[in-house]
């Protein structure tokens, strides 16, 4: 960490902009202008455009208390990538915007960019524009991402069909518990800041929280396999509110079947700790960036869940049996919608 501060009222906007973004290089071939002109520029050739769009709020979206900037950075980029890639689209660019007060430092946002780089740089993708402009109080950046895919090749969520397999990438919930840890010693340090966080032994569930992946690897697969997903979006409110959303958008409904549903040991663990259902936190935990999907029965087919992280966890069934999950004990549950929701008291 950068122990300088430098106040920004000393570099100027345009100058900060360039220490900013100075270090960044343009990696793809579809980028014709990055940073520096009025507008970037773009050539997709034949190729369908994939946008997507986030805000983060300090307070509401991060906590810069227990999340350094760097992590913040990276998770800004990865979040957004997220979505292009639940498509089944490429991200090749991105903006990044920023609303920042005096307290941050030159060194400060320095720190924030060199995230956004580091996701830059492993997602191979180029930070081709944004806006910086300063706030009252605290930090707030949006990214838009923006990738490409063929036309038949894109997958939406309203293309589920009744008799399709869902899928879910990687595990579910391990976020939700490693924000409920990162919380429980935020208290901890306000009541006695002489006490450290004690966060070692909760490595893999804090840093699904701090520093999440976009499963790039996931739809290179399943491009790999030659196998098309009918319906696809990624988790980041919650299994059951993705679940939903699903299949509202292609008018059927879902069985799931709890044993099915992939959860972590050391998220299984925590839960417990905590005295919550691991279940509850895979389906209302939010923040995991999976992908979940649909295969028809001809396209699960082509699927090897022995050699890459994907579990089938239920089916589509018709609308009017609605969404539900089989529980261990054969019972059956209503799933509802607790996904995080940023309007909530
Ligand atoms: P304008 O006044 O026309 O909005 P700016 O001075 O805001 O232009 O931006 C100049 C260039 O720097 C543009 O290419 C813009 O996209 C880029 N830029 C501005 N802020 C950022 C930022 N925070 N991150 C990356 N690029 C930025
Ligand atoms: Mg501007």
């Amino acid at each position: 960490m950068n122990e300088k501060h430098t106040p920004l009222s000393q570099l100027g906007e345009f100058a900060l902009i360039k220490e900013l973004t100075q270090d960044f290089k343009l990696q793809q071939e579809s980028t014709i202008k990055g940073v520096g002109d009025d507008a970037a520029v773009m050539d997709y050739k034949d190729m369908q455009t994939v946008l997507s769009t986030d805000l983060l709020i300090e307070g509401i979206h991060f906590d810069l208390s227990y999340c350094p900037l760097k992590h913040l950075g990276y998770k800004a980029v990865v979040v957004n990538l997220s979505d292009i890639y639940a498509m089944n689209a490429e991200p090749k660019q991105i903006t990044v915007s920023i609303a920042v007060s005096n307290r941050f430092s030159v060194e400060a946002l320095k720190e924030l960019y060199e995230g956004i780089k580091l996701a830059c740089e492993f997602y191979q993708v180029d930070l081709v524009g944004g806006d910086t402009t300063s706030s009252l109080k605290g930090l707030i950046i949006s990214v838009t991402a923006i990738g490409q895919g063929k036309k038949d090749e894109l997958v939406y969520r309203n293309g589920a069909q009744v008799g399709d397999f869902i899928c879910v990438s990687g595990d579910l919930g391990a976020a939700y518990m490693g924000l409920q840890l990162l919380n429980r010693e935020k208290q901890v340090f306000l009541e006695n800041p002489n006490m450290q966080p004690q966060l070692g032994e909760h490595q893999f569930l804090v840093g699904k929280q701090l520093k999440p992946e976009a499963r790039k690897d996931i739809v290179a697969y399943l491009k790999e396999y030659n196998i098309k997903p009918s319906a696809m979006i990624d988790v980041s409110d919650g299994l059951s509110s993705e679940l939903l959303h699903l299949c509202t958008q292609s008018n059927v409904g879902c069985l799931i079947y709890e044993a099915n549903v992939p959860v972590h040991n050391d998220t299984y663990n925590q839960s417990l700790e905590f005295n919550i259902d691991p279940i509850t936190c895979a389906l209302s935990g939010g923040e995991d960036y999976e992908l979940l999907f649909t295969l028809s029965p001809e396209e699960e087919a082509k699927l090897n869940t022995e050699e890459i992280d994907i579990a089938v966890i239920g089916k589509i069934v018709e609308k009017d049996k609605s969404c539900l999950l089989q529980s261990r004990a054969n019972h059956l549950h209503k799933l509802t919608a607790q996904g995080w929701n940023s309007f909530k008291e």
